[in-house]
C-alpha cells in the first residue's frame, strides 16, 4: 500500500508546530483572523449578526478603529497584514486608468510590498499560517484562493474548516469578499447588503461551533467601509483641473492629483473649490503630499503631490472605472472607521478600547501567539491580553494622532 511506504510518508507529512504552544508567552492555540470585506463600523452595529454580537459580549471590542488611506482593499489589507502603514509597505494603489491613453497601468503589486508581513513574521519563528481567500498577506504555507469578486461565502467557510482538519495553523486568516460585492453593485444600507452581512454572521458562527472547546482567539476586522455614491462630479472637475494644469486620475471617490508648481497650484484648487456652491457641496478637503497625507503614512510618488477627497454621495472618475452605487476610497466616518474585536482564550471579556488603527491587528495577534511583531511594524500591541506575559509592551495610543486622525475625519 502507498501509504506505508517510507517515502511516501515522507512526502505526506506535515510538520507539526504542537509543541511550540506551550511556549512562553503564547496565550492561544490559534488565531483566527476573519477579514468582513467592506463593513464600515456603523454598518456592522446595525446589523451585528448573532455570532459576531457574542463575540464581542465575550471579548475586547474597539470603539473607534481607524483603517488606512487610501481605503482600497489593495493597501488597507497589506497594511493590516504588516502592521505597516501604505506609504512604509510601497503597496499603495494596485493599479491606475491612464485617462490620456485610456488603458490600465500598473502603479505597484501587492506581491512587491517591501515589509515583512504577519505570516513571514510567524514563520520565521516556527509557526505556520493559513490563508483562505485573502490575496495580500504573503508567505502562507497553506493557500486556497476564491474569486474576490463574487465569492461564494459557504465555500469559503468549508475551505477554511478543512484547513483547520488538514493543515491544524497556528494563524489562520479568512476573508469574506462578499458584503463588498454586494454594497458595490447593489447599494449600502439594501435589504442585500444586510442579508449579505447576515450570511457572512452564520459563517462565523460555523466556524464558532468547529471551534468550541479548543484553545482558539477570534479576531473580526475589515478593511475599508463603503458610502452611497449617486453623483459623478468628474464633468465638472476636469475642466477644472485642466484650467489650473493639473494631471489628474480619479480613483472612485478620490483624485490623485500633480502639477509642476503643486502648492500654488492646490491653494488655487481650494479657492476654486469653495468659490462655486456646487463643488463646496461635494468636495471634502483637498490635501497635499506634505501635511495630511504624510500625517497618514501615504507617502510615495504615486499618491502624487496632492488628493482631493469626496463628500459622501460623490464620485469621480477617469478611464474606464465604472459607476457603483456604493464605493469607497475616501475619508469618511463610513469608509474608514472599521469593526475590531478580539474575542476568545487569551483575551479580556466585555471590555472596550476607544481607539485602534489596522495597523495595530499584526502586532497584537503576533503578542497572542507569543511572537514577535513582524520587524517593520508600525502599529501599536493593543491592551487585549487577560494576563499579559513578560516583556509583551501593551502601549496607549498616542493622544497626538488619535487628535490629528480625528480631525481629518471632520
Ligand atoms: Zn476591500
Amino acid at each position: 500500500m502507498l501509504h506505508e511506504r517510507d517515502w511516501y510518508k515522507r512526502v505526506t507529512a506535515i510538520p507539526s508546530t504542537t509543541g511550540l504552544r506551550g511556549m512562553e508567552g503564547r496565550q492561544t492555540d490559534r488565531v483566527i483572523h476573519i477579514i468582513v470585506d467592506g463593513v464600515s463600523q456603523r454598518f456592522l452595529t446595525e446589523v451585528m449578526p448573532g455570532s459576531i454580537r457574542y463575540l464581542q459580549q465575550h471579548g475586547t471590542w474597539v470603539a473607534r478603529c481607524h483603517t488606512i488611506w487610501p481605503s482600497i482593499t489593495g493597501p488597507a489589507h497589506t497594511a493590516m497584514n504588516s502592521g505597516t502603514y501604505a506609504g512604509t509597505n510601497g503597496v499603495t494603489l494596485p493599479y491606475v486608468v491612464d485617462p490620456n491613453s485610456e488603458t490600465i497601468r500598473q502603479v505597484n503589486c501587492l506581491r512587491e510590498s517591501r515589509v515583512e508581513s504577519i505570516v513571514e513574521a510567524l514563520c520565521r519563528q516556527g509557526l505556520r499560517s493559513a490563508g483562505i481567500c485573502g490575496h495580500m498577506n504573503r508567505g502562507m504555507q497553506y493557500f486556497v484562493s476564491e474569486a474576490c469578486i463574487g465569492h461564494h461565502c459557504e465555500r469559503v467557510t468549508d475551505e477554511a474548516i478543512r484547513a483547520i482538519d488538514e493543515f491544524d495553523p497556528d494563524y489562520l486568516q479568512i476573508v469574506y469578499f462578499a458584503v463588498d460585492t454586494i454594497q458595490h453593485v447593489y447599494g449600502v444600507d439594501t435589504d442585500e447588503a444586510r442579508e449579505s452581512l447576515l450570511w457572512v454572521g452564520r459563517e462565523i458562527h460555523r466556524l464558532m461551533e468547529k471551534e468550541v472547546g479548543k484553545r482558539t482567539t477570534f479576531v473580526i476586522a475589515a478593511d475599508h467601509g463603503m458610502v452611497a455614491t449617486t453623483t459623478s462630479i468628474s464633468d465638472l472637475l476636469a475642466p477644472l483641473f485642466a484650467e489650473l494644469g493639473l494631471t489628474w486620475h480619479g480613483y472612485g471617490r478620490f483624485a490623485l492629483l500633480w502639477g509642476d508648481d503643486p502648492e500654488s497650484q492646490l491653494e488655487k484648487l481650494k479657492d476654486a473649490v469653495s468659490g462655486d456652491p456646487e463643488l463646496r457641496k461635494a468636495v471634502q478637503a483637498v490635501w497635499s503630499k506634505d501635511k495630511e497625507l504624510a500625517t497618514l503614512g501615504a507617502r510615495g510618488e504615486c499618491y502624487g503631490q496632492g488628493a482631493m477627497l469626496l463628500e459622501p454621495g460623490y464620485s469621480i472618475t477617469s478611464g474606464s472605472s465604472s459607476s457603483y452605487p456604493g464605493n469607497h476610497g475616501g475619508y469618511t466616518e463610513d469608509e474608514i472607521l472599521v469593526p475590531l474585536i478580539f474575542s476568545g482564550v487569551g483575551v479580556k471579556e466585555n471590555t472596550r478600547l476607544d481607539f485602534a488603527e489596522t495597523v495595530d491587528i499584526a502586532p497584537t495577534i503576533c503578542g497572542l501567539l507569543g511572537c514577535e511583531a513582524p520587524e517593520d511594524a508600525e502599529g501599536r500591541i493593543l491592551d487585549v491580553f487577560l494576563e499579559a506575559s513578560d516583556g509583551l509592551k501593551v502601549s496607549k495610543p498616542d493622544s497626538k494622532r488619535v487628535e490629528a486622525l480625528g480631525r481629518l475625519l471632520e
